[in-house]
């Protein structure tokens, strides 16, 4: 049993586990909520997801706002579904305070798959967060992973550095670019194009589709890292996304990264370096806190008058603060 500190809420954890496990989007959201509110229930429901994890395929979308990345969210939802898979989508904003429901609810397109109990849609928001989105949004991907869905979707919502952090937490990383975005020349300068496992050029319908592919050619040659053999050559794909034109070859091009992955070992590689990030963070999270309560900001002044006058170095005292934590 886990007592929420603000409302006071009991949660059997194991007992919304087993139901997440069974499908219950409430059970779902219920977790997310403990995992992203960092509630006292927050170890307890992270050990009992533990022996759950690992089937989730988890696709991260990104790209500029306006490229159509919700749009493809959606569809690729409907194409998702129509094969009988199990999806989750996390729409994860970084420049907002606000979780919870209400922000995809303004999220019309998402709204078709709203009754459907085998879609757990979820709209995270990270600013101001302790940790941020590093910390709450693995958590809500275990919490996901462990409701048996077999795709999990991670669209960034409105603009931020988070673009490339997102991709850090993917299996698969779909870069969305669009004719009239200049995408080309800014993925390149933000070093996106080298995280991206599927170029999606979204909006064909449109004059440029073709100048952006050749553009995204042409990219590609320059970097060394694809020719090499046996090394995955990321696919470009067009799509209508408004039309739901091209979305089964997005879906062709996942799975194929995935058995990719699969025969070379790099999924267990991409996860192995995601979850010591993981840990890390929380371990450095931990350190800050205890920082914070145990020492209080005496220690620390102490330190820092020693080091004014010259009684001691900075690493030292460092050092000594941290083997007296
Ligand atoms: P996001 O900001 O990247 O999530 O982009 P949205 O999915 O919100 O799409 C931005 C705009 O582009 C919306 O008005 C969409 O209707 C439109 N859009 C999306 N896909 C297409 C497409 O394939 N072709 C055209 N012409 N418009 C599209």
């Amino acid at each position: 049993m886990a007592v929420s500190r603000r409302t006071g809420r009991v949660d059997d954890v194991p007992d919304l586990v087993s139901r997440a496990r069974d499908g219950s989007p409430r059970a779902v959201a219920r977790l997310i909520s403990l995992v992203e509110n960092d509630s006292p229930a927050l170890r307890e429901v992270a050990a009992a997801l533990a022996p759950f994890g690992g089937h989730a395929q988890v696709v991260g979308l990104t790209g500029s706002p306006g490229v159509g990345k919700s749009t493809s969210t959606s569809v690729l939802v409907t194409t998702l579904r129509e094969q009988g898979k199990r999806v989750g989508v996390l729409a994860v904003d970084p420049s907002s305070p606000f979780s919870g429901g209400a922000l995809l609810g303004d999220r019309v397109r998402m709204q078709d798959h709203a009754t459907d109990e085998g879609v757990f849609i979820r709209s995270m928001a990270s600013r101001g967060q302790l940790g941020g989105l590093s910390a709450a949004v693995p958590q809500a991907l275990r919490v996901l992973d462990a409701a048996a869905c077999d795709v999990v979707l991670v669209e960034t919502v409105g603009v931020g550095q988070a673009e490339v952090e997102i991709a850090s937490l993917a299996d698969t990383t779909l870069l969305v670019v669009a004719p009239g975005f200049g995408d080309g020349i800014q993925a390149a300068k933000a070093g996106i194009i080298e995280i991206a496992d599927v170029f999606v050029v979204n909006k064909a319908d449109r004059d440029g589709a073709d100048q952006v592919v050749r553009d995204l050619r042409y990219m590609q040659s320059l970097g060394g890292r694809h020719s090499e053999a046996g090394s995955w050559r990321a696919p470009i794909v067009r799509t209508v996304a408004a039309r739901s034109e091209g979305v089964d070859d997005v879906v062709a091009a996942i799975e194929k990264h995935r058995s990719w992955m699969d025969e070379h070992g790099e999924l267990d590689r991409r996860r192995q370096v995601r979850a010591a990030a993981e840990i890390e963070a929380i371990a450095l999270g931990t350190v800050r806190r205890k920082f914070g309560h145990v020492h209080g900001s005496a220690a620390l002044d102490e330190a820092a008058a020693r080091v004014v006058a010259g009684d001691a170095d900075p690493y030292s005292a460092a050092d000594e603060l941290v083997a007296s934590l």
